[in-house]
């Protein structure tokens, strides 16, 4: 069930949307009211509240705008006005500018043709300077949705998901210390979805793409040094939690130490019922 407490609706527009690979659309959002926007970490979780067919901008909730109840304000909305909520990662945030980037992943369809679209995705090819949505985040320090805390003890990491964990994967990256030992393992349809991950660390970075391996084999092919590691894994549910299942039973790693988080379900809409009721990770159990 989302938290409500910390977070608050923030009324954006798109300033600019910019398409990174074939697969990944980085849609940048503006606004005075980013002001008061309160980064929490790098994979910093977000609500998109976005239209419903046929309107060209979402009906926001009134009330709840300035006191964290933005949750009940958007549940008493009637149906017919109710936006589309969808989770996203900040990606960036640029105070200054009072801009937020957030990365949007296409869905597209093996071959590259029609398209197993969502609502966000489908508003994100479509998105346009000036279109005003609402984005829901943090408000107050630590307000929550933040799940990467590499811990002091930790002398090497290992990063695995698909196309939705990018972004965050990417913050990550470029946040962390020099010289730490980090495997990356990342499943994106296409040599061409590949994207450049600047950082300090020693990392070494797997592309894995539609057809070939899958995140579990990749890292159980893989060599992990000794010592105590931090695992951080997001993604496909049931691939994320096949890669779970690995490491902590076959390559013994202490369950705090492995942070995963369901993403989406194959076949399955965030909106469905029965995709947010199954407990998968955090990332289908906390909200923003
Ligand atoms: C904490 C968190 C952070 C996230 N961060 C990001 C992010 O930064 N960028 C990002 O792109 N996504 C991110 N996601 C995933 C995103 O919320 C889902 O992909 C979501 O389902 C997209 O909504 P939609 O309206 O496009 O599709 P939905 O209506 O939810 O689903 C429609 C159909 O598309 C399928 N589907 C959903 N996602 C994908 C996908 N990636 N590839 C192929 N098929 C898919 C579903 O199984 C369903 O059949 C995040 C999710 C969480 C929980």
């Amino acid at each position: 069930m989302p938290v409500a407490g910390n977070f608050r609706l923030f009324a954006v527009h798109v300033a600019r949307t910019e398409l990174l690979t074939p697969g990944m659309l980085r849609v940048t959002l503006a606004g005075e009211a980013l002001d008061g926007f309160v980064n929490g970490g790098c994979d910093q979780r977000i609500k998109l509240l976005l239209p419903l067919p046929g309107q060209e901008e979402p009906v926001l909730p009134e009330s709840g705008v300035d006191d964290g109840g933005w949750y009940a304000a958007w549940q008493r909305l009637p149906d017919r006005w109710r936006p589309v909520m969808r989770t996203y990662t900040l990606r960036a945030q640029r105070r200054e500018a009072r801009e937020i980037d957030v990365d949007v992943a296409l869905h597209l369809a093996p071959g590259g043709g029609a398209l197993r679209e969502g609502p966000a995705s489908r508003w994100a090819r479509g998105a346009r300077p000036g279109d005003r949505i609402g984005v829901v985040g943090p408000a107050v320090p630590n307000a929550g949705g933040v799940e990467f805390r590499l811990p002091d003890g930790a002398g090497h990491l290992l990063l695995a998901g698909d196309e939705t964990a990018l972004p965050a994967v990417g913050c990550i990256l470029e946040s962390l210390p020099a010289g730490l030992p980090v495997q990356v393992h990342l499943r994106v349809a296409d040599p061409a979805d590949r994207q450049s991950l600047p950082t300090a660390a020693d990392a070494t970075v797997h592309w894995l793409h539609r057809g070939g391996p899958e995140l579990v084999e990749s890292v159980a092919a893989a060599a992990l040094p000794a010592g105590r590691g931090y695992a951080w894994i997001a993604g496909e549910a049931a691939q994320v939690r096949a890669l779970r299942r690995h490491l902590v039973g076959e390559r013994g790693m202490a369950r705090e130490d492995v942070e995963f988080m369901g993403y989406w379900r194959r076949g399955r809409s965030e909106s469905d019922p029965a995709a947010e009721s199954e407990e998968v990770g955090p990332g289908q159990r906390v909200g923003a």
